[in-house]
């Protein structure tokens, strides 16, 4: 019998989730349907009850549920936990197992796909929202020499580098700053996770931050070349990088979890590519 998934959203028109995974179970030969939920504003919770009744095993869930997910949830993982958000949900009778995959996903693509370990690097985050909370752990436990994590609201910044202190059994120094404090610093990998990309705007940040042979990642996807990729190209770095790699990743980290079989995720990164032009 062919097993249902989807991705719940609002809106939904705009995701890629069903075409990446129909093309994950093309390749792994799974006999899956994935569609699309449009979550009414409010009405999470009924949505997917539906959803579950129909005889769903499993949901993605994308803006604006994915804290509703976290109250919907009996079982949360560890990186849910952290995260404070779920990005993906098992359903087992009535267990509702939770996890947030976009961390490890994002890691796995810098580290696997771009072949840029992270050990013994000088690490930068812009923005200290969502993406960034999920991502904490995953950085710590590639061992970076330090992680800086750079907010506009400082405090938001500060919070986090207080709550990867708590949770890291290694010795990483983590700081949590504002952008007028990173004059002097440069850093071997900078991550933009504000969401500044999404109206086209550039979030405070001196050029001289890259170190030479940088890598610049935009978690942003298919926007081409944003204006935090202009700043860092215009700084001389070669290496840029956006963030469909880490849509492609952790939406395989999510198939692997329900499915048993990690399918490659070349094809389905080379499809969703848009040129950093
Ligand atoms: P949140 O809304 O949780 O956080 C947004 C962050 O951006 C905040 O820290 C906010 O700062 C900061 N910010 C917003 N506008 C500006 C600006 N103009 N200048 C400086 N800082 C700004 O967003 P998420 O963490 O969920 O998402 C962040 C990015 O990651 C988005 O671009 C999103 O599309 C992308 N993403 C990509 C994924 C992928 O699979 N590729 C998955 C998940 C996210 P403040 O706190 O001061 O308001």
């Amino acid at each position: 019998m062919t097993d249902r998934y989807a991705v719940i959203g609002n809106p939904i028109e705009q995701s890629k989730s069903p075409f990446i995974h129909m093309a994950f179970a093309q390749v792994t030969g799974q006999d899956i349907d994935y569609g699309k939920v449009l979550g009414p504003l409010g009405g999470f919770a009924q949505a997917v009850d539906a959803f579950r009744a129909a005889g769903g095993r499993g949901m993605n869930v994308t803006a604006p549920f994915k804290l509703d997910a976290f109250a919907y949830a009996t079982d949360l993982a560890p990186s849910a936990q952290m995260a404070g958000a779920v990005n993906a949900m098992k359903f087992e009778g009535e267990r509702v197992y939770a996890e947030n995959f976009d961390g490890v996903g994002l890691v796995r693509d810098v580290v696997h796909n771009l072949a840029c370990p992270l050990k013994g690097k000088r690490v930068l985050v812009l923005g200290a929202g969502g993406a960034t909370r999920g991502a904490l752990l995953p950085f710590l436990a590639e061992q970076p020499a330090e992680l800086v994590v750079v907010n506009r609201t400082v405090a938001k910044a500060q919070e986090l580098a207080q709550l990867a202190h708590k949770h890291q059994t290694g010795q990483v120094p983590v700081q949590g700053l504002g952008y007028e404090q990173l004059q002097g610093k440069q850093f071997d990998v900078v991550f933009n996770a504000t969401s500044a990309s999404l109206t086209a705007e550039l979030p405070p940040l001196p050029a001289s931050v890259f170190a030479p042979g940088a890598l610049a990642y935009e978690l942003a996807y298919g926007k081409g070349l944003t204006p935090f990729l202009k700043l860092a190209q215009q700084a001389g770095v070669t290496h840029l990088a956006d963030g469909v790699g880490m849509l492609a990743e952790q939406a395989a980290e999510a198939f692997v979890w329900w499915r048993g079989v990690r399918p490659d995720t070349t094809s389905v990164i080379q499809q969703l590519t848009v040129p950093l032009v």
